[in-house]
């Protein structure tokens, strides 16, 4: 699916938002510092967190690395072009460190090469994994002494990494981590080895957090997690995942809930069944299927075969209100054969996902599937993602249609350059561009008539 704002738009012009229990903080002259953040929303939250730590310790956020005294680049490795743009980008820094300036690598590259960036790249004085975030301070505390190989590499934690300020970039929408790093072990996958042992927060602790960012206007909450759904509450409460969901839907102020990623072996109908009884529980569930073939799922150490994933998605469309599916996949996995595929363009006739992830296997350091044989060809992998991309839109096309004509809230997130146009997205995680001659919407919800549809987004009409 795509990302709101096909058009382009004005900068939004709410301030960005601080929460947590030292909204006040002291931004004193310690510094200031730059935080690039390249991946997934987990990482989009931590820097969120991070730059929370800096400003409660007294250091000022600024746009530019040229203006900041602490470079912070907050790198993915999930996929090996990701990976690659590391090195370039600290390339970039290397002379702002003849400037004086401080530079750290945080994240999954960081966690990945450890200590090895101190050799490529011996400019750079931090190297922060995730699972270490905890422990900030203190290596910050050991930067500002002048000490130049700071490392928080350790993934053998129970902890997880908490805040006392978090600075959002959305006024709206809020990220929220319900639980850190992976025990599955997917066959492909660095998650488990740069991001730790899976590890839940408590509940308390997360309604607590829910409810301070409803005073602060959030009205929409968003779970992360690599695994949402396996979440365990560590305290004696033992708050079911569906519990959860319900809870932080209840919150006074909170209109709508979305979590991610959830993984099929753990999704459970007491999930499905609280998106029926609670309608701020938004219609939506991102399940990742990865591959149509058993054989290949098997491969990939999914813990699920076809069929028993097929019956989650009938589990959802049998729902007392339609829930949007959407899924990632990869094709070009080693060993996949030609009837692999055609199985995964099976599964998608069969699901007609309203919105697909879609990547070519790229094998990664430290995972069991970079051992394996019979690895597929780049132009084989291209040709079928291509393939693949193209039922897709031909799906997302048809089921974008039949929409036309019916009506939807949409939580207005963004502002054409053009006159009266404006972008937020459903319940269901559509994008929405629609026309509407009110003044000011950003970050109120308005009903919208559905008048045109196309692959990722639909055009409509502000119902007043
Ligand atoms: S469930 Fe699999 S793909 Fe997802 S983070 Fe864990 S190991 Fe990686």
């Amino acid at each position: 699916m795509s990302k709101p704002f096909d058009f382009e738009l004005e900068r939004l012009t709410r301030p960005s938002s601080y929460s947590g229990m030292s909204r006040g903080a002291r931004i004193g002259p310690r510094g200031t510092f730059f935080l690039e953040t390249f991946g997934c929303q987990m990482n989009d939250h931590d820097s969120e967190k991070v730059a929370g730590v800096l400003l409660s310790r007294g250091y000022r956020q600024v746009e530019t690395p040229e203006a900041a005294s602490l470079i912070l680049y907050n790198t993915c490795s999930i996929r090996e072009k990701a990976a690659q743009k590391v090195f370039s980008r600290l390339g970039e820094y290397r002379a702002k460190q003849s400037d004086g300036k401080v530079i750290g690598v945080l994240g999954c590259v960081a966690q990945q090469e450890g200590e090895q960036i101190f050799e490529r790249a011996p400019w750079v004085s931090l190297v922060c994994g995730s699972a270490s975030y905890r422990k900030l301070p203190e290596m910050l505390a050991e930067l500002e002494a002048g000490n130049h190989r700071v490392t928080g590499l350790d993934t053998d934690t129970d902890e997880t990494f908490e805040t006392e300020v978090t600075r959002r970039d959305n006024p709206w929408r809020a990220y929220l981590t319900i639980i850190e790093g992976c025990d599955k072990a997917c066959s492909y996958c660095v998650v488990p080895y740069t991001r730790g042992p899976e590890r839940s927060r408590a509940s308390d602790s997360i309604l607590k957090e829910v409810r301070q960012l409803a005073d602060l206007g959030y009205s929409e909450v968003q779970l992360l997690g690599q695994t949402v759904n396996s979440y365990a509450d560590p305290t004696p409460r033992k708050m079911r995942f569906s519990e959860l969901l319900l809870a932080v839907a209840d919150v006074p102020g909170i209109r709508r809930v979305r979590f991610t990623t959830s993984h099929p072996s753990d999704f459970m109908p007491d999930i499905v069944e609280a998106i029926e009884s609670q309608s701020r529980l938004c219609d939506h569930v991102h399940l990742p299927v990865q591959s149509g073939s058993t054989k290949v799922l098997r491969a990939m150490q999914r813990t699920y075969s076809r069929d028993e994933y097929l019956e989650k998605i009938e589990m959802m469309r049998q729902a007392k209100r339609p829930i949007a599916i959407t899924t990632d996949i990869i094709v070009g996995f080693p060993g996949e054969t030609e009837a692999d595929f055609e199985e995964t363009l099976s599964l998608l006739d069969e699901v007609r996902y309203d919105g697909l992830f879609s990547f070519k296997y790229s094998p990664r350091p430290n995972t069991p599937s970079l051992a394996m044989n019979d690895p597929i060809p780049e132009e084989e992998k291209s040709r079928r993602l291509a393939i693949l991309q193209e039922k897709q839109r031909e799906i997302q096309t048809a089921r974008n249609t039949a929409l036309i004509g019916q009506t939807f809230e949409v939580l207005v997130g963004g502002k054409s350059r053009r006159e009266n146009q404006w972008s937020g997205y459903t319940t269901s995680h559509r994008v929405l561009n629609f026309a509407s001659q009110a003044k000011e919407l950003l970050g109120t919800y308005v009903q919208v008539r559905v008048t045109g549809a196309g692959p990722n987004s639909l055009v409509g009409e502000h119902v007043a």
